[in-house]
C-alpha cells in the first residue's frame, strides 16, 4: 500500500519528518513535498513555468512548487501506483477556521480528494513557534491515518485535523469549521533605501469561541477533526438569491 506525504512548510519542516517515521508501519511511503516553505499559497497551481522534483533520499522528493503541485506530481508523475492516502502536514501551527482558506496544508488534501484519494491535513497548533515536538501529533495522525484506512472516506470528503499542543488530553471530537476573528493590522516599516514595505497577517488574532467548532475543542485539549467538502455553495442563499431573480422578472412584468 502506497501513502504519499506532503505539506507547505517545506520538505525541511520537523513536522513532516515526525510524520514520515510515524508512518513507516503504514505501508510505502513516498515524500512529495515543496523544496521551500510554501505556507498561505492555498490551492495555487503551477501553469505558467515548468516544475522540477529532485530525489532528496530514498522515495522522498523536493519540488520547487506549491502543495497542489506536489500532489499532481505524487500521483501521476512520481509514485509507481495510486496512493491508498494522502497526508498533508504535519503543519507548524493549527488550520482552523477561516485560515482554512488560507492554507497550503489544507489545499494538499483537498487536491488529493479532487483526484479521488482520501486526504487527511494534519497541524499542530502552537502556543510557540520556537516548538518542534512533532511526535505525539504523529501518533494522532496515524491513529487517524489506521481509521481512513480501514474505513475510507465518504465521497468528496476529506479530513482537517488540528492537534492541540503536547500534554493535553488526546481524546478526539468531531468539529465543524469555526470563525477566526483577524486583527487586520498591517506592519508599515521603512527599508534602509528609505523606502517604505509592509507586512501583512500583524495585529492579535482571535476567535470567536463557540461550543462544536475546531477552535473550542482544540483550546480546550481535544483532538478536533472537521470533514470538509470542496462545494462552496452557500446553499441557505440559493432561494434568497432565486427571489431576486423571480422579483425582477415580475418588475419587468408590470414595467
Ligand atoms: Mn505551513
Amino acid at each position: 500500500m502506497i501513502i504519499l506525504l506532503t505539506n507547505d512548510d517545506g520538505i525541511q519542516a520537523p513536522g513532516l519528518t515526525a510524520l514520515q517515521s510515524a508512518c513507516a508501519g503504514l505501508g510505502e511511503i513516498y515524500v512529495v513535498a515543496p523544496d521551500r516553505e510554501r505556507s498561505a499559497v492555498s490551492h495555487a497551481f503551477t501553469l505558467h513555468s515548468p516544475l522540477r522534483a529532485e530525489q532528496v533520499a530514498d522515495r522522498s522528493f523536493a519540488v520547487d512548487g506549491t502543495p497542489t503541485d506536489c500532489v499532481n506530481l505524487g500521483v501521476h508523475a512520481i509514485l509507481p501506483d495510486r496512493p491508498s492516502l494522502i497526508i498533508s502536514g504535519i503543519n507548524r501551527g493549527g488550520n482552523m477556521g477561516d485560515d482554512l482558506t488560507y492554507s497550503g496544508t489544507v489545499a494538499a488534501a483537498m487536491e488529493g480528494t479532487m483526484m479521488g484519494v482520501p486526504s487527511i491535513a494534519v497541524s499542530l497548533d502552537l502556543l510557540s513557534s520556537a516548538v518542534d515536538d512533532y511526535h505525539h501529533a504523529a501518533s494522532v495522525a496515524v491513529r487517524i491515518a489506521s481509521m481512513v484506512l480501514q474505513r475510507g472516506l465518504p465521497p468528496d470528503t476529506f479530513l482537517n485535523v488540528n492537534i492541540p499542543p503536547e500534554g493535553t488530553p488526546q481524546r478526539i471530537l468531531i468539529t465543524r469549521q469555526g470563525r477566526r476573528v483577524y486583527g487586520g493590522m498591517v506592519d508599515c516599516k521603512t527599508d534602509p533605501r528609505g523606502r517604505s514595505y509592509y507586512w501583512l497577517g500583524g495585529g492579535e488574532l482571535d476567535f470567536v469561541d463557540e461550543p462544536g467548532t475546531d477552535f473550542h475543542a482544540v483550546k480546550r485539549g481535544f483532538v478536533s477533526v472537521t470533514p470538509l467538502h470542496f462545494d462552496m455553495t452557500n446553499y441557505r442563499s440559493l432561494s434568497l438569491l432565486q427571489g431576486w431573480i423571480e422579483g425582477e422578472k415580475k418588475e419587468d412584468a408590470d414595467a
